[in-house]
């Protein structure tokens, strides 16, 4: 049996010495004499990988937040419960993060966008609206988007779709939603709801003018070749989840069905309070994770740790998130 704090202090004299000696070999000490400033950037946000033929590109709008106190965000559930979970996991228990995992598919003769981000909106936090040059840095042309593909039109998914200056963001998209979705989130009426009032104008100016060029989904549609509808409200009334197909592979992009890759995963029945229905997007949960589970399909994860890329597995009276490692090569 090995003695592992013997083996850790033995190991750390160990660098300490090597260290010392490194020190006395160049007289360099700290990092005033480092060659190069800290950059102070992260890498530009894509990840490529493919579904069959298909060329899928996860492209980042930035996280949202920060988010604060996770437990503030999740009910049925002591907060102390919510904590314990974070820290065993080794997550901050002081913030929730959720990134904003937007996808790309190249189907060969269709550029196909799965929601848009926030746009130019701050209301969501300084992070977002970096959707725009994401795709630039992943060598993506907005202009060369035919589809837009939304989940729902709550406004890190749906507000990018115009850009600062009021134009369209994509300007030679077709746009696919459901109507449930455009009719609750423009509803001229919501604006007399205080609460309401910033979702709706938000939701009014993104879709609104672009009507003419949205067509209503339907549960089980194929929308575009290889692309399939799949209802799943609860988040909210028309939310939807998109299973995207080629060459016997699928992938699940499934929006909002989950928030968190622990909480909502291991813990389904934990609601989630920006639910316009929360027992409802429960019972989309299970349902869509058990077939997930059982076919094995993979699924994109809209707020999970970035890319979003991983299998969800039976684990109990709930699942596990097995992020799928992510490939130098494409
Ligand atoms: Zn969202």
């Amino acid at each position: 049996m090995h003695d592992l704090s013997i083996t850790r202090r033995s190991l750390l004299c160990g660098s300490a010495a090597l260290t010392a000696t490194a020190i006395m070999r160049t007289g360099i000490v700290g990092s005033a004499a480092a060659r190069a400033p800290l950059t102070g950037t992260q890498a530009p946000s894509f990840y490529r990988f493919r579904i069959g033929a298909i060329e899928a590109t996860v492209v980042s709008d930035g996280p949202i937040g920060p988010m604060g106190e996770p437990s503030s965000a999740f009910a049925g559930v002591p907060g102390a419960e919510i904590g314990k979970m974070l820290s065993d996991n080794f997550l901050p228990t002081d913030n929730l993060v959720m990134e904003q995992n937007v996808l790309v598919a190249n189907t060969g003769d269709r550029l196909v966008l799965f929601d848009t981000g926030m746009g130019a909106t701050k209301m969501f936090g300084p992070t977002t609206g970096r959707l725009l040059q994401n795709l630039q840095a992943a060598g993506i042309a907005a202009s060369d988007i035919d589809a837009v593909v939304l989940t729902h039109a709550h406004p890190d998914h749906c507000w990018g779709l115009t850009s600062e200056d009021g134009k369209p963001a994509f300007p030679n998209a077709q746009i696919y939603m459901t109507q449930a979705d455009f009719d609750f989130w423009t509803d001229e009426a919501k604006l007399a709801q205080d609460a309401m009032r910033p979702m709706i104008e938000g939701a009014r100016r993104n879709l609104t003018p672009n009507r003419p060029r949205i067509t209503f989904v339907r549960d089980g549609q194929e929308l575009l070749p290889g692309i399939q509808a799949l209802a799943a409200p609860g988040h909210t009334v028309g939310h939807t989840s998109y299973l995207i197909t080629s060459q016997g592979q699928t992938l699940c992009f499934a929006g909002d069905v989950a928030h968190h890759h622990v909480l909502s995963v291991e813990r389904p029945r934990i609601r989630f309070v920006f639910d316009t229905d929360a027992e409802q997007a429960v019972s989309t949960r299970l349902r869509i994770f058990d077939m997930l589970a059982a076919q094995r399909l993979q699924l994109l994860s809209y707020h999970f740790p970035w890319p979003g890329i991983g299998h969800v597995a039976k684990h109990g009276d709930g699942f596990r998130y097995i992020p799928s490692p992510m490939r130098t090569t494409l």
